[in-house]
């Protein structure tokens, strides 16, 4: 009797899991339309772009790995063999931002993927909906945000900051971040936006994959587990273009990548076993001083017990490379990793970092494996340029100038991927 009851249980069990997993495959993540005007007939006339993201995607798997629809962009349109810089620090959401504002991540506000904000009073949770979605926490005119306000519709198969409202705009179209959604689905929806009439199409367009990131973190950049996801992004791409191709729209896809992804060396690195955080709040590696705390003396005691595996710096003094010395979200003082270590402010309010072989957030000056992808090709890219590294802050600019939308001054500049653009787009 009691194994039969068992048995029942486990059997209804088992159906409550089937059932709710058929409930999810016939409730796909459903497209938000906002109710934006349509293109205006000047902005119909406008090309289109597919920016895509290929997370954690580093510089050199293209050639390592082979990924024939990426390198084939490359030769069609422009790349950068030797990569592309990502801002510090190397993390997600920070990049992503400042890929769409042209902004490094203090001047757009998001300066870690969760960090402490000293005078809202309030941590910002890249996973959390609450702060995500929540525009006041952003800086700066995303791509889909200056799309809009001049007449032009956009639409965001995923991207950070893209489910915030932002200076009152959002994409015409969005979904909610599932990192469950089918990756040949979004393929689809993509191509399915460019099906609307000309009046509801939108010309700015993003979309999003995050499998080489978590292949990296999980099993490291030199595993077969990347190796796989690389094919398979690569191959997301080469279907998407294909489909795009038939549509016989004038496209110009730019593919890039956050970071990139470096081997894990050693246990982790627990600041406060360096000086007394008692007076601190952490999130991280970022140290934050409560009223009463003492920043130059808790400074100076990490100055007494030097660590080579990081660096400590009064906000104002850390290098000027890293554009990471005026915002107070970054803390006070800053703590720069020098290698491929994972750093944690202390272990009680931190807990147990994830055991991950792979990692970035690192100073991609010094560490070569920081560096992204970066591909471009269309009708408004010129075929077969190689273009030096530089940082992505300059993408901003290069797609505003293709979509021909007025930009405002930001940090990156048209001048470095000005020689990637055709003539016809070369303006002065
Ligand atoms: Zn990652």
């Amino acid at each position: 009797m009691q194994i039969w009851h068992a048995r029942a249980v486990v059997r209804l069990c088992l159906l409550a899991v089937l059932s709710a997993g058929f409930a999810f495959s016939q409730d796909p993540t459903p497209v938000i339309t906002v109710p934006n005007p349509p293109n205006t007939a000047a902005q119909q006339a406008k090309p289109y772009v597919i920016l895509i993201s290929l997370d954690g995607f580093r510089y050199d798997y293209p050639r390592r790995y082979g990924a024939p629809h990426l390198l084939q962009l490359g030769t069609k349109g422009a790349s950068a063999p030797e990569g592309m810089l990502p801002s510090y620090p190397s993390l997600t959401f920070p990049n992503h931002i400042s890929i769409v504002t042209g902004l490094y991540p203090e001047h757009h506000g998001i300066v870690g993927n969760t960090f402490w904000d000293p005078v809202r009073e309030q941590t910002y949770v890249y996973t959390q909906p609450k702060s995500n979605s929540d525009g006041s926490w952003y800086s700066g005119t995303p791509l889909w945000v200056l799309a809009e306000e001049q007449g032009m519709r956009s639409a965001c198969l995923f991207w950070p900051g893209s489910e915030a409202e932002i200076q009152g705009k959002r994409p015409s179209y969005y979904l909610r971040f599932d990192e469950k959604l089918d990756d040949q689905k979004r393929v689809d929806q993509v191509v399915e936006w460019l099906k609307l009439p000309p009046e509801l199409r939108p010309h700015f367009i993003t979309l999003y994959y995050s499998n080489v990131d978590h292949a990296g973190h999980n099993y490291g950049p030199d595993s077969d587990e990347v190796r796989a996801a690389v094919h398979h992004v690569d191959a997301m791409v080469g279907d998407l273009q294909a489909k795009v191709a038939a549509l016989h729209l004038p496209v110009d896809f730019v593919v890039v990548a956050d970071h990139g992804m470096v081997s894990v060396q050693g246990a982790p690195v627990t600041l406060a076993d360096y000086a007394d955080l008692s007076e601190f709040h952490t999130e991280g590696s970022l140290l934050y001083a409560k009223p009463d705390a003492d920043v130059q003396e808790i400074y100076e005691e990490f100055l007494a017990h030097p660590d080579p595996r990081f660096k400590v710096y009064r906000r104002a003094d850390v290098p000027p490379g890293l554009h990471f010395d005026t915002n107070p979200r970054e803390g006070d003082p800053v703590i720069v990793p020098s290698g491929p270590f994972t750093l944690r402010g202390s272990l009680s309010s931190d807990g147990e970092p994830a055991k991950h072989r792979g990692a970035h957030g690192f100073n991609p000056r010094t560490m070569p494996e920081m560096k992204a992808i970066f591909f471009a090709a269309g009708p408004d890219v010129r075929p077969g340029v190689q273009l030096r590294p530089f940082e992505n802050v300059n993408i901003y600019p290069f797609i505003a100038e293709i979509l021909g939308l007025k930009a405002p001054a930001v940090d990156g500049t048209l001048e470095v991927l000005r020689p990637a653009l055709k003539t016809s787009k070369r303006k002065k």
